[in-house]
This record gives structure tokens, sequence and C-alpha cells, in this order.
């Protein structure tokens, strides 16, 4: 990694020393001929602990969404999920633009959790005016939240009114292991009411590209159908799926520390003046920068930076910054912000 602190996201995560060694030594095949052992390794063992039949490589946490959209869904059916869903916000419409799906959205709470009663509401009668409803989508953490972690029971209702009702439940759990960690609890208990789970090997976890898609034989095995559709079959992906493998053993017994460091943070934080934190939960802090400051946020961004840490508004904000802790931040780094910070602000 460069010098810079870097609290934007955990996407600028960069593999780990012992990932680009895995990547140059990976035993590879041809991956859409069913012969790349890393990869089908990967595939393996994403199942076995996520607790489902199957798995599928995809390359991102966006086209593993897509294909679950689109393999529960048919043309003109609608699914259910929260207003500030990344797959409504940030998947640039795909669900319409290429499955012809509705999203249909109801409240996202502050907690990252949707109303039970809401969903039940949004759920459409069998009537020939409306579409159907097929899909219900969760997302664990729930990013634009604040990294709200669901918890398992909470998981386990909606998965019930989805039964009930005869729908899927798909949760996009991009950041399903720091929910996890925060509830001491394992990523199984956490998908066992979803038909299907999408998780990032990326952001946290620390691998260069990838995510994987999991859930039951035959829904994987559509699923790898529309993957080559969107023209997602890849080849040698075992050099990806190696670094998966070490995300997937390694990285994620490791995620209290960038909780702790979280919470370290916002606690030195909320003695800072002109800063006001709005949320901590696993990884994210969400806080902002007083309208008293002396700097306006890009100066504040631009003092900062000279003092070698980024922090950028987030989308859709001036004042409000949301800092991500991940495996390349270490407690230094922490203490060094905070201490940029009292000098920026004082
Ligand atoms: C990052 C993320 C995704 C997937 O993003 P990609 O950049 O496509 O890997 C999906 N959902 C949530 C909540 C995310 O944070």
């Amino acid at each position: 990694m460069n010098d810079l602190i870097d609290l934007r996201s955990d996407t600028v995560t960069q593999p780990t020393e012992a990932m680009r060694r895995a990547m140059a030594q990976a035993v590879v095949g041809d991956d859409v001929y069913g012969e790349d052992p890393t990869v089908q390794q990967l595939e393996r063992d994403s199942a076995a602990m996520l607790g489902k039949e199957a798995a599928l490589f995809v390359s991102s946490g966006t086209q593993g969404n897509l294909i679950a959209m689109l393999t529960h869904c048919p043309r003109g059916s609608e699914l259910i999920c929260g207003d500030k869903a990344h797959v409504v916000v940030y998947e640039a419409g795909g669900m319409s633009a290429l499955g012809g799906i509705m999203p249909r959205t109801v409240k996202v709470y502050p907690d990252g959790h949707l109303d039970l009663d809401d969903i039940r509401r949004a759920i459409r009668p069998d009537d020939q005016h409306f579409p159907r409803t097929r899909l219900i989508c969760l997302e664990n953490t729930q990013g634009t939240m604040g990294g709200m972690p669901l918890s398992a029971e909470y998981t386990d209702a909606v998965g019930a009114l989805a039964r009930e009702h005869g729908l899927r439940l798909h949760i996009d759990g991009a950041r399903i292991f720091n929910a996890a960690t925060a509830l001491n609890t394992s990523v199984a208990a956490l998908s066992r009411a979803a038909d299907s789970v999408t998780f990032c090997l990326s952001k946290g976890l620390c691998a260069p590209v990838g995510s994987v898609l999991v859930g039951d034989k035959a829904f994987i095995a559509e699923a790898r159908r529309v993957r080559k559709m969107l023209g997602g079959g890849m080849r040698q992906a075992g050099v990806l799926a190696a670094a998966g493998l070490i995300a997937l053993h390694e990285m994620t017994k490791r995620l209290d520390e960038d909780h702790a460091n979280a919470a370290y943070f916002a606690e030195g934080l909320s003695e800072i003046p002109h800063i006001r934190v709005e949320s901590q939960a696993t990884n994210f802090v969400m806080f902002w920068l007083s309208e008293s400051a002396k700097h306006s946020p890009a100066s504040f961004e631009h003092a900062m930076q000279a003092e070698g840490v980024v922090l950028r508004p987030y989308p859709g904000y001036t004042h409000k910054y949301r800092a991500v802790m991940h495996y390349w931040i270490k407690r230094h780094h922490v203490e060094h912000t905070l201490a940029a910070l009292r000098r920026v602000l004082a």
C-alpha cells in the first residue's frame, strides 16, 4: 500500500503478500469447461461455510446480485428491497435494464432493518393488474446506513414471511463476515433463511477481485447459465480464486480488529470539536463536519490529505463522512488520523 491512510472505503484494500504468492502458484484450468481446481475449491469451501449446497465465483458483488435477481425473477416480476439497498441505488439499474425486474422499495430504518409489516404490505395480491412479487432482498451489513449488521433472528423472520407467501429471499451479504463477527455468530446462521447469498472476497477480506454467490444446486446451475449470458464466464480464474481462498479462510478471522479500530476511532472523534459522530457499527464510522468548523468540506479534505489521510464526503452529502476500517488500517494509523483531525480542526 502507499503511505496515505485511505479511509474512503474497504474497496481500496490491496492483496496481501500471502495472496500474491498464492496467485502466482495457483493451479488453474478452463473454468468454463469446469476444469479449474482452485475455483472449484473456492466454490466448495464457500458453500460449506455459508451452509448451502453450491456456489458460483463471480467477478463482483454487483454481478453476483444481478445473477441472483435474474435467476429468481422472471421479466415483469417484482422484488422487494430497502429504499437504500445497494441493488437499487448502486448497481446502475441492472435488474431493470437487463432483467426487466421492478424494484418495490420499503423504508430502511437507521439500524438497517426493513419492517416486517412494510414488507407484508408490499407483497402483491394475486390479481391480473399487478406484477407478481417473487423475491425479497436484504442487505447484511446494510452499507448506506453505516454498516449495520442484521441478526439471524431477524433474517429468519423475513425468511418465514417469504415462505408464507411463496417468495424467495436473497441476501446481499457483501460484508456478511463483518456482520457475523460483530454479532458473534456464523455466516451460516445469518444465511440459513436465505435461498441465495452474495458475499465479497474483496473489500475487508482483501482479495483483489471477486465475489461468491451461494444457493442450492438447482439455483446455482441456473445462475451459472446466467453468468455466462452476462459475459461472466471466466477461464483460468484460479489465479483470482487463490486469493479468494485466503480471503475466505484467513481474512474472515481478523475482522474484529477492524471493528475495534472503528470503535476506537469513533470514541476519539467524539472528543474532537466540530465533529459529530452519527454512528459506529462493524467497520464503519459515520460522522459530520460541523458548519461551525473553520474549514469548508473541500479545505478540510485538502488539509487532511496534507496530513496523509484521505477522507471524502459520503455520496449525496456535503458535510457527512464515512471512515471505513480494514486490514491495512492499523491502530497507529487511527491514532495518527485522530491527531491530524485535532490539528486541522483546532
Ligand atoms: C460493495 C457492495 C456490493 C458489490 O459491489 P461490487 O463493487 O460490485 O463488488 C454489493 N452490495 C453492497 C452492500 C456492497 O457494499
